[in-house]
Protein backbone atom coordinates (compact mmCIF):
# COMPACT_ATOMS: atom_id res chain seq x y z
CA UNK A 1 0.00 0.00 0.00
CA UNK A 2 0.88 3.66 -0.46
CA UNK A 3 2.40 5.17 2.57
CA UNK A 4 2.49 2.10 4.30
CA UNK A 5 4.50 3.58 7.03
CA UNK A 6 2.49 6.84 7.37
CA UNK A 7 -0.32 4.52 8.06
CA UNK A 8 1.34 2.38 10.47
CA UNK A 9 2.04 5.30 12.83
CA UNK A 10 -1.31 7.00 12.74
CA UNK A 11 -3.10 3.66 13.12
CA UNK A 12 -1.03 3.14 15.85
CA UNK A 13 -1.78 6.36 17.19
CA UNK A 14 -5.50 5.64 16.73
CA UNK A 15 -5.10 2.50 18.52
CA UNK A 16 -3.80 4.19 21.54
CA UNK A 17 -6.40 6.81 22.07
CA UNK A 18 -9.19 3.94 21.58
CA UNK A 19 -7.29 2.07 24.16
CA UNK A 20 -6.90 4.91 26.81
CA UNK A 21 -9.26 5.48 29.77
CA UNK A 22 -9.59 8.98 29.63
CA UNK A 23 -9.75 11.64 27.01
CA UNK A 24 -7.79 14.41 28.84
CA UNK A 25 -5.08 17.14 28.07
CA UNK A 26 -2.65 14.66 28.63
CA UNK A 27 -3.54 12.31 25.95
CA UNK A 28 -4.28 15.01 23.61
CA UNK A 29 -0.72 16.23 23.89
CA UNK A 30 0.33 12.75 23.43
CA UNK A 31 -1.83 12.01 20.11
CA UNK A 32 -0.32 15.44 19.14
CA UNK A 33 2.79 14.32 19.44
CA UNK A 34 2.92 11.06 17.61
CA UNK A 35 0.74 12.44 14.84
CA UNK A 36 3.30 15.16 14.45
CA UNK A 37 6.33 12.45 14.35
CA UNK A 38 4.33 10.46 12.16
CA UNK A 39 3.92 13.34 9.46
CA UNK A 40 7.56 14.68 9.16
CA UNK A 41 8.80 11.14 8.72
CA UNK A 42 6.46 11.70 5.82
CA UNK A 43 8.70 14.49 4.99
CA UNK A 44 5.76 17.01 5.74
CA UNK A 45 6.93 20.15 5.69
CA UNK A 46 7.39 21.20 9.67
CA UNK A 47 5.08 24.15 9.38
CA UNK A 48 2.13 22.59 7.80
CA UNK A 49 2.74 20.04 10.43
CA UNK A 50 2.36 22.11 13.38
CA UNK A 51 -0.50 24.14 11.50
CA UNK A 52 -2.42 21.22 11.50
CA UNK A 53 -1.85 19.68 14.70
CA UNK A 54 -2.42 22.77 16.33
CA UNK A 55 -6.36 22.88 15.08
CA UNK A 56 -6.61 18.98 16.20
CA UNK A 57 -5.68 20.33 19.76
CA UNK A 58 -7.45 23.52 19.90
CA UNK A 59 -10.83 21.47 18.65
CA UNK A 60 -9.37 18.43 20.79
CA UNK A 61 -10.03 21.03 23.90
CA UNK A 62 -12.55 23.21 23.09
CA UNK A 63 -15.09 21.15 21.43
CA UNK A 64 -17.88 18.55 22.64
CA UNK A 65 -18.22 15.77 21.31
CA UNK A 66 -22.58 15.16 19.99
CA UNK A 67 -24.52 12.77 21.70
CA UNK A 68 -23.99 9.84 20.38
CA UNK A 69 -20.57 9.61 20.15
CA UNK A 70 -18.28 9.25 22.99
CA UNK A 71 -15.06 12.01 23.64
CA UNK A 72 -12.82 8.96 21.93
CA UNK A 73 -14.88 8.90 19.08
CA UNK A 74 -15.13 12.26 18.77
CA UNK A 75 -11.31 12.64 18.60
CA UNK A 76 -10.85 10.48 16.40
CA UNK A 77 -13.26 11.87 13.93
CA UNK A 78 -11.35 15.52 14.66
CA UNK A 79 -8.27 13.67 13.42
CA UNK A 80 -10.06 12.11 10.03
CA UNK A 81 -11.57 15.76 9.21
CA UNK A 82 -8.30 17.47 10.09
CA UNK A 83 -6.23 15.57 7.84
CA UNK A 84 -8.47 15.18 4.92
CA UNK A 85 -9.01 18.92 5.01
CA UNK A 86 -4.90 19.15 4.89
CA UNK A 87 -5.12 16.81 2.00
CA UNK A 88 -7.33 19.35 -0.07
CA UNK A 89 -10.66 17.84 1.46
CA UNK A 90 -12.74 17.58 -1.53
CA UNK A 91 -11.92 15.20 -4.65
CA UNK A 92 -11.60 17.51 -7.80
CA UNK A 93 -14.43 17.30 -10.30
CA UNK A 94 -12.83 16.67 -13.59
CA UNK A 95 -14.20 18.78 -16.61
CA UNK A 96 -14.90 16.59 -19.42
CA UNK A 97 -17.30 18.59 -21.35
CA UNK A 98 -16.89 19.45 -24.80
CA UNK A 99 -16.53 16.97 -27.52
CA UNK A 100 -13.76 16.40 -27.38
CA UNK A 101 -12.90 17.20 -23.96
CA UNK A 102 -9.35 17.52 -23.93
CA UNK A 103 -6.77 16.92 -20.74
CA UNK A 104 -3.41 18.04 -21.26
CA UNK A 105 -0.30 16.53 -18.82
CA UNK A 106 2.66 18.81 -18.16
CA UNK A 107 5.78 18.47 -15.99
CA UNK A 108 9.66 17.76 -16.14
CA UNK A 109 11.57 14.84 -17.67
CA UNK A 110 10.31 11.73 -16.01
CA UNK A 111 8.15 12.77 -13.52
CA UNK A 112 5.98 10.37 -15.75
CA UNK A 113 3.82 12.09 -18.19
CA UNK A 114 3.81 10.12 -20.72
CA UNK A 115 3.06 6.75 -18.52
CA UNK A 116 -0.11 8.42 -16.77
CA UNK A 117 -1.42 9.74 -20.35
CA UNK A 118 -1.60 5.84 -21.22
CA UNK A 119 -3.02 5.24 -17.55
CA UNK A 120 -5.56 7.54 -18.13
CA UNK A 121 -6.77 6.39 -21.43
CA UNK A 122 -7.63 3.23 -19.84
CA UNK A 123 -8.91 4.61 -17.03
CA UNK A 124 -11.79 6.64 -19.17
CA UNK A 125 -11.92 4.21 -21.43
CA UNK A 126 -12.90 1.91 -19.09
CA UNK A 127 -15.85 4.54 -18.50
CA UNK A 128 -17.10 4.24 -21.57
CA UNK A 129 -15.33 6.91 -23.09
CA UNK A 130 -13.76 7.09 -26.94
CA UNK A 131 -10.60 8.01 -25.79
CA UNK A 132 -7.48 9.45 -28.16
CA UNK A 133 -3.93 9.85 -27.07
CA UNK A 134 -1.98 12.82 -29.35
CA UNK A 135 1.78 13.23 -28.66
CA UNK A 136 3.15 16.81 -28.98
CA UNK A 137 6.91 15.85 -27.48
CA UNK A 138 8.83 17.29 -29.99
CA UNK A 139 11.89 17.02 -27.60
CA UNK A 140 12.94 13.72 -26.20
CA UNK A 141 13.70 11.28 -28.86
CA UNK A 142 11.56 8.10 -29.75
CA UNK A 143 8.51 10.06 -27.78
CA UNK A 144 5.98 9.24 -30.11
CA UNK A 145 7.48 5.52 -30.00
CA UNK A 146 7.09 5.47 -26.38
CA UNK A 147 3.33 6.34 -26.61
CA UNK A 148 2.43 4.28 -29.41
CA UNK A 149 3.34 1.40 -27.61
CA UNK A 150 1.41 2.12 -24.75
CA UNK A 151 -1.37 2.95 -26.69
CA UNK A 152 -1.35 -0.30 -28.44
CA UNK A 153 -1.67 -2.24 -24.96
CA UNK A 154 -4.77 -0.56 -24.11
CA UNK A 155 -5.98 -0.08 -27.60
CA UNK A 156 -5.99 3.21 -27.80
CA UNK A 157 -4.92 5.75 -30.96
CA UNK A 158 -2.51 7.38 -30.96
CA UNK A 159 -1.77 10.50 -32.97
CA UNK A 160 1.26 12.45 -33.77
CA UNK A 161 3.99 12.33 -35.77
CA UNK A 162 7.79 11.30 -35.04
CA UNK A 163 9.33 13.71 -37.85
CA UNK A 164 7.30 17.22 -37.09
CA UNK A 165 9.64 19.61 -34.20
CA UNK A 166 6.64 21.93 -34.26
CA UNK A 167 4.24 20.70 -31.34
CA UNK A 168 1.87 23.10 -32.61
CA UNK A 169 1.44 22.07 -36.14
CA UNK A 170 1.55 18.47 -34.81
CA UNK A 171 -1.74 19.49 -33.01
CA UNK A 172 -3.14 21.09 -35.71
CA UNK A 173 -2.50 18.85 -38.61
CA UNK A 174 -4.61 16.02 -35.99
CA UNK A 175 -7.30 18.35 -34.63
CA UNK A 176 -10.35 17.31 -37.34
CA UNK A 177 -9.28 13.85 -36.88
CA UNK A 178 -9.72 14.22 -32.69
CA UNK A 179 -13.02 15.87 -33.05
CA UNK A 180 -14.17 11.74 -33.58
CA UNK A 181 -13.09 11.10 -29.76
CA UNK A 182 -14.89 12.00 -26.44
CA UNK A 183 -11.66 12.51 -24.81
CA UNK A 184 -8.44 13.91 -26.08
CA UNK A 185 -5.30 13.16 -23.57
CA UNK A 186 -2.30 14.96 -24.75
CA UNK A 187 1.21 14.08 -23.71
CA UNK A 188 3.58 16.71 -23.98
CA UNK A 189 7.56 17.49 -23.91
CA UNK A 190 9.04 17.95 -20.37
CA UNK A 191 12.69 19.74 -19.75
CA UNK A 192 14.84 19.13 -16.73
CA UNK A 193 13.65 22.57 -15.07
CA UNK A 194 10.42 24.90 -15.72
CA UNK A 195 12.67 26.88 -18.05
CA UNK A 196 11.16 30.35 -20.01
CA UNK A 197 11.53 28.05 -23.51
CA UNK A 198 8.95 25.13 -21.91
CA UNK A 199 6.64 27.66 -20.51
CA UNK A 200 6.24 29.23 -24.07
CA UNK A 201 5.92 26.15 -25.37
CA UNK A 202 3.21 25.12 -22.84
CA UNK A 203 1.34 28.38 -23.12
CA UNK A 204 1.21 28.16 -27.02
CA UNK A 205 -0.36 25.06 -26.75
CA UNK A 206 -2.80 26.06 -23.86
CA UNK A 207 -3.87 29.14 -26.41
CA UNK A 208 -3.70 26.67 -29.33
CA UNK A 209 -5.83 23.67 -28.02
CA UNK A 210 -7.52 25.35 -24.74
CA UNK A 211 -7.98 21.76 -22.53
CA UNK A 212 -10.61 21.26 -20.05
CA UNK A 213 -8.21 20.44 -17.82
CA UNK A 214 -3.91 21.19 -17.93
CA UNK A 215 -2.55 18.75 -15.21
CA UNK A 216 0.90 18.86 -13.47
CA UNK A 217 2.54 15.46 -12.99
CA UNK A 218 4.92 15.39 -10.28
CA UNK A 219 7.11 12.70 -8.90
CA UNK A 220 6.48 11.93 -5.28
CA UNK A 221 10.17 11.66 -4.17
CA UNK A 222 10.31 15.12 -4.34
CA UNK A 223 8.80 14.95 -0.93
CA UNK A 224 7.45 18.95 0.51
CA UNK A 225 10.25 19.91 -2.66
CA UNK A 226 7.05 19.19 -4.98
CA UNK A 227 5.93 22.62 -3.30
CA UNK A 228 8.30 24.85 -5.10
CA UNK A 229 7.45 23.12 -8.35
CA UNK A 230 3.66 23.02 -8.29
CA UNK A 231 3.98 26.49 -7.06
CA UNK A 232 5.82 27.82 -10.14
CA UNK A 233 3.98 25.48 -12.35
CA UNK A 234 1.05 26.81 -11.37
CA UNK A 235 1.80 30.00 -11.47
CA UNK A 236 2.86 29.79 -15.37
CA UNK A 237 1.04 26.61 -17.40
CA UNK A 238 -2.43 27.36 -16.39
CA UNK A 239 -2.59 24.34 -14.58
CA UNK A 240 -6.16 22.55 -13.17
CA UNK A 241 -5.02 19.75 -11.16
CA UNK A 242 -2.21 17.77 -10.10
CA UNK A 243 -1.25 14.15 -11.04
CA UNK A 244 1.48 12.91 -8.14
CA UNK A 245 3.67 9.63 -9.51
CA UNK A 246 5.69 6.95 -8.08
CA UNK A 247 3.42 7.43 -4.78
CA UNK A 248 4.33 3.73 -4.02
CA UNK A 249 7.67 4.07 -4.19
CA UNK A 250 8.53 6.66 -1.47
CA UNK A 251 8.23 7.24 2.09
CA UNK A 252 7.89 10.75 1.04
CA UNK A 253 4.37 11.06 -0.29
CA UNK A 254 2.99 12.71 2.23
CA UNK A 255 5.55 15.51 1.55
CA UNK A 256 4.05 15.87 -1.55
CA UNK A 257 0.65 15.25 -1.05
CA UNK A 258 0.42 17.80 1.60
CA UNK A 259 2.92 20.33 -0.48
CA UNK A 260 0.19 20.45 -3.17
CA UNK A 261 -2.70 21.06 -1.39
CA UNK A 262 -1.44 23.43 0.08
CA UNK A 263 -0.51 25.35 -3.45
CA UNK A 264 -4.32 25.33 -4.28
CA UNK A 265 -3.39 22.73 -7.08
CA UNK A 266 -6.11 20.25 -6.09
CA UNK A 267 -4.16 16.62 -6.62
CA UNK A 268 -6.41 14.50 -9.19
CA UNK A 269 -4.60 10.91 -9.52
CA UNK A 270 -1.98 9.06 -8.05
CA UNK A 271 0.41 7.01 -9.87
CA UNK A 272 1.18 3.69 -7.78
CA UNK A 273 3.14 1.59 -9.97
CA UNK A 274 4.78 1.03 -13.16
CA UNK A 275 1.99 -0.71 -14.77
CA UNK A 276 -0.91 0.83 -17.19
CA UNK A 277 -3.39 0.12 -13.81
CA UNK A 278 -1.79 1.74 -11.36
CA UNK A 279 -3.59 4.98 -11.15
CA UNK A 280 -5.86 6.03 -8.58
CA UNK A 281 -8.81 9.24 -8.56
CA UNK A 282 -7.30 10.59 -5.57
CA UNK A 283 -10.18 11.45 -3.20
CA UNK A 284 -8.99 12.87 0.16
CA UNK A 285 -11.72 11.20 2.08
CA UNK A 286 -10.93 7.68 0.98
CA UNK A 287 -7.43 8.30 1.29
CA UNK A 288 -7.03 9.48 4.73
CA UNK A 289 -9.86 6.54 5.64
CA UNK A 290 -7.42 3.81 4.49
CA UNK A 291 -4.34 5.99 6.33
CA UNK A 292 -6.23 5.31 9.30
CA UNK A 293 -7.75 1.89 8.83
CA UNK A 294 -11.59 2.27 6.56
CA UNK A 295 -13.67 0.03 8.64
CA UNK A 296 -14.18 1.16 12.04
CA UNK A 297 -14.36 4.63 10.68
CA UNK A 298 -16.64 4.40 8.63
CA UNK A 299 -18.79 2.92 10.86
CA UNK A 300 -18.11 5.48 13.27
CA UNK A 301 -18.36 8.12 10.91
CA UNK A 302 -21.89 7.15 9.81
CA UNK A 303 -22.78 7.23 13.17
CA UNK A 304 -22.27 10.45 14.38
CA UNK A 305 -23.97 11.35 10.76
CA UNK A 306 -27.14 9.52 12.17
CA UNK A 307 -27.72 10.52 15.64
CA UNK A 308 -30.24 12.55 17.01
CA UNK A 309 -29.69 14.12 19.57
CA UNK A 310 -31.42 13.34 23.53
CA UNK A 311 -33.33 15.64 22.76
CA UNK A 312 -35.41 15.59 19.79
CA UNK A 313 -35.71 11.41 20.82
CA UNK A 314 -37.45 12.47 23.83
CA UNK A 315 -39.26 15.22 21.71
CA UNK A 316 -40.26 12.18 19.26
CA UNK A 317 -41.44 9.79 21.81
CA UNK A 318 -43.36 12.41 23.89
CA UNK A 319 -45.24 13.50 20.25
CA UNK A 320 -46.01 9.54 20.01
CA UNK A 321 -47.78 9.05 22.85
CA UNK A 322 -50.35 12.01 22.31
CA UNK A 323 -50.34 10.38 19.23
CA UNK A 324 -49.08 13.04 17.14
CA UNK A 325 -47.81 10.70 14.49
CA UNK A 326 -47.61 11.99 11.30
CA UNK A 327 -46.13 10.78 7.60
CA UNK A 328 -42.42 12.76 7.94
CA UNK A 329 -42.07 10.85 11.39
CA UNK A 330 -43.57 7.85 10.00
CA UNK A 331 -40.37 8.54 6.61
CA UNK A 332 -37.47 9.32 9.51
CA UNK A 333 -38.39 5.87 11.61
CA UNK A 334 -38.38 4.13 8.69
CA UNK A 335 -34.51 5.80 7.46
CA UNK A 336 -33.42 5.29 11.08
CA UNK A 337 -34.77 1.69 11.22
CA UNK A 338 -33.01 1.12 7.86
CA UNK A 339 -29.86 2.04 9.21
CA UNK A 340 -30.31 0.10 12.40
CA UNK A 341 -31.14 -2.90 11.63
CA UNK A 342 -34.40 -5.11 12.02
CA UNK A 343 -37.03 -3.24 14.31
CA UNK A 344 -37.32 -6.03 16.14
CA UNK A 345 -33.73 -6.56 17.37
CA UNK A 346 -33.87 -3.09 18.56
CA UNK A 347 -37.31 -3.79 20.28
CA UNK A 348 -35.48 -6.87 22.43
CA UNK A 349 -33.16 -4.02 24.41
CA UNK A 350 -36.68 -2.32 25.78
CA UNK A 351 -38.06 -4.32 28.67
CA UNK A 352 -42.11 -5.19 27.33
CA UNK A 353 -41.74 -4.66 24.06
CA UNK A 354 -40.16 -7.58 23.07
CA UNK A 355 -43.46 -10.09 22.65
CA UNK A 356 -45.38 -7.07 20.30
CA UNK A 357 -45.59 -8.88 16.78
CA UNK A 358 -44.91 -6.67 14.28
CA UNK A 359 -46.20 -6.73 10.24
CA UNK A 360 -43.36 -8.46 8.49
CA UNK A 361 -43.05 -5.10 6.12
CA UNK A 362 -42.70 -3.05 8.96
CA UNK A 363 -39.08 -4.73 9.64
CA UNK A 364 -37.81 -4.69 6.51
CA UNK A 365 -37.13 -1.14 4.55
CA UNK A 366 -35.45 -1.17 1.15
CA UNK A 367 -34.03 1.57 0.24
CA UNK A 368 -35.70 1.72 -2.99
CA UNK A 369 -38.79 1.92 -1.36
CA UNK A 370 -37.90 4.61 0.93
CA UNK A 371 -37.13 6.45 -2.42
CA UNK A 372 -39.62 6.19 -4.32
CA UNK A 373 -41.92 6.96 -0.38
CA UNK A 374 -39.42 10.36 -1.07
CA UNK A 375 -40.46 11.09 -4.45
CA UNK A 376 -44.44 10.72 -3.39
CA UNK A 377 -44.05 12.56 0.04
CA UNK A 378 -43.03 15.65 -2.04
CA UNK A 379 -45.94 15.48 -3.77
CA UNK A 380 -47.95 15.85 -1.03
CA UNK A 381 -49.36 19.29 0.82
CA UNK A 382 -47.97 20.52 4.06
CA UNK A 383 -51.53 19.33 5.11
CA UNK A 384 -51.93 15.84 3.83
CA UNK A 385 -47.93 14.93 4.86
CA UNK A 386 -49.68 16.19 8.92
CA UNK A 387 -52.77 14.37 8.27
CA UNK A 388 -52.75 11.54 6.10
CA UNK A 389 -56.84 11.08 6.93
CA UNK A 390 -57.49 13.64 4.57
CA UNK A 391 -56.27 12.28 1.57
CA UNK A 392 -58.83 11.08 -0.86
CA UNK A 393 -58.82 8.68 -3.82
CA UNK A 394 -58.84 11.53 -6.08
CA UNK A 395 -56.20 13.52 -4.39
CA UNK A 396 -53.98 9.70 -4.17
CA UNK A 397 -54.37 9.61 -8.13
CA UNK A 398 -53.07 13.44 -7.68
CA UNK A 399 -50.42 12.56 -5.62
CA UNK A 400 -49.46 9.70 -8.17
CA UNK A 401 -48.91 12.13 -11.08
CA UNK A 402 -46.76 14.75 -9.10
CA UNK A 403 -44.37 12.05 -7.83
CA UNK A 404 -44.02 10.26 -11.14
CA UNK A 405 -45.03 7.16 -9.52
CA UNK A 406 -48.13 4.36 -9.76
CA UNK A 407 -51.62 4.66 -7.15
CA UNK A 408 -50.24 1.57 -5.87
CA UNK A 409 -47.17 3.29 -4.45
CA UNK A 410 -49.05 6.04 -2.45
CA UNK A 411 -51.29 3.55 -1.25
CA UNK A 412 -48.37 1.26 -0.14
CA UNK A 413 -47.44 4.37 2.09
CA UNK A 414 -50.49 5.41 3.33
CA UNK A 415 -51.02 1.63 4.59
CA UNK A 416 -47.33 1.37 5.73
CA UNK A 417 -48.82 4.79 8.02
CA UNK A 418 -51.61 3.19 9.38
CA UNK A 419 -49.89 0.31 10.62
CA UNK A 420 -47.17 2.80 12.38
CA UNK A 421 -50.16 4.63 14.03
CA UNK A 422 -51.73 0.56 15.13
CA UNK A 423 -48.12 0.04 16.64
CA UNK A 424 -48.24 3.49 18.30
CA UNK A 425 -50.86 2.82 19.98
CA UNK A 426 -49.86 -0.93 21.67
CA UNK A 427 -46.97 1.77 22.11
CA UNK A 428 -49.02 3.64 24.14
CA UNK A 429 -49.57 0.86 26.97
CA UNK A 430 -46.20 0.81 28.01
CA UNK A 431 -44.90 3.51 30.05
CA UNK A 432 -43.19 6.80 29.10
CA UNK A 433 -40.17 5.88 29.63
CA UNK A 434 -39.69 2.90 27.93
CA UNK A 435 -40.95 4.62 24.99
CA UNK A 436 -38.30 7.39 25.51
CA UNK A 437 -35.91 4.76 26.01
CA UNK A 438 -36.52 3.00 23.11
CA UNK A 439 -36.83 6.35 20.91
CA UNK A 440 -33.15 6.56 22.45
CA UNK A 441 -31.74 3.37 21.57
CA UNK A 442 -32.97 4.56 17.74
CA UNK A 443 -30.73 7.51 17.75
CA UNK A 444 -27.58 6.50 19.59
CA UNK A 445 -27.25 3.23 17.68
CA UNK A 446 -26.75 1.05 21.13
CA UNK A 447 -27.01 -2.07 20.10
CA UNK A 448 -26.96 -5.31 21.99
CA UNK A 449 -23.42 -6.93 21.95
CA UNK A 450 -22.66 -9.37 18.93
CA UNK A 451 -25.49 -7.16 16.87
CA UNK A 452 -24.08 -5.61 13.69
CA UNK A 453 -24.91 -2.54 11.85
P1 LIG B 1 7.86 11.51 -18.74
O1 LIG B 1 9.27 11.83 -19.08
O2 LIG B 1 7.28 12.53 -17.86
O3 LIG B 1 7.00 11.23 -19.94
O4 LIG B 1 7.92 10.16 -17.87
P2 LIG B 1 7.61 8.68 -18.28
O5 LIG B 1 6.16 8.46 -18.43
O6 LIG B 1 8.46 8.28 -19.42
O7 LIG B 1 8.04 7.90 -16.94
C1 LIG B 1 9.33 7.93 -16.40
C2 LIG B 1 9.56 6.68 -15.57
O8 LIG B 1 8.69 6.67 -14.43
C3 LIG B 1 9.24 5.40 -16.33
O9 LIG B 1 10.22 4.45 -16.06
C4 LIG B 1 7.91 4.96 -15.79
O10 LIG B 1 7.73 3.58 -15.83
C5 LIG B 1 8.01 5.45 -14.35
N1 LIG B 1 6.70 5.68 -13.73
C6 LIG B 1 5.65 6.41 -14.16
N2 LIG B 1 4.64 6.42 -13.28
C7 LIG B 1 5.04 5.66 -12.23
C8 LIG B 1 4.46 5.30 -10.97
O11 LIG B 1 3.33 5.67 -10.61
N3 LIG B 1 5.21 4.50 -10.15
C9 LIG B 1 6.48 4.09 -10.52
N4 LIG B 1 7.16 3.34 -9.66
N5 LIG B 1 7.04 4.43 -11.67
C10 LIG B 1 6.36 5.21 -12.52
MG1 LIG C 1 7.31 11.46 -21.95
Amino acid sequence: MVLDKLGDSLRDTLRNIASAIFVDEKLINELVKSIQKALLQADVNVNLVFELTKKIKDRALKEEPPSGLTKKEYLIKIVYEELVRFLGEKEKKIDLSGKPSTLMLVGLFGSGKTTQAAKLAKFYKKRGMRIALLCTDTWRPAAYEQLKQLGEQIDVPVFGNPKEKNPLKIYRDNEKELKKFDLVIIDTAGRDALSKELIEELDLLHKTIKPNEVFLVISADLGQAAERQAQKFHETCHITGVIITKLEGTAKGGGALSACAVTGANVTFIGVGEKIDDLEKFNPQGFVGRLLGMGDLEALLEKAQEAITTEEAEDLSKRLLKGEFNLIDLYEQMEAMRKMGPLNKIMEMVPGFSQIQLPKEMLQVQEGKLKKWRHVMNSMTKAELEDPEIISVQRIERIARGAGSSVNDVRELLKQYRQGKKLIKMFKGGSEKNMQKLMQQFGRGKLPPGFKM
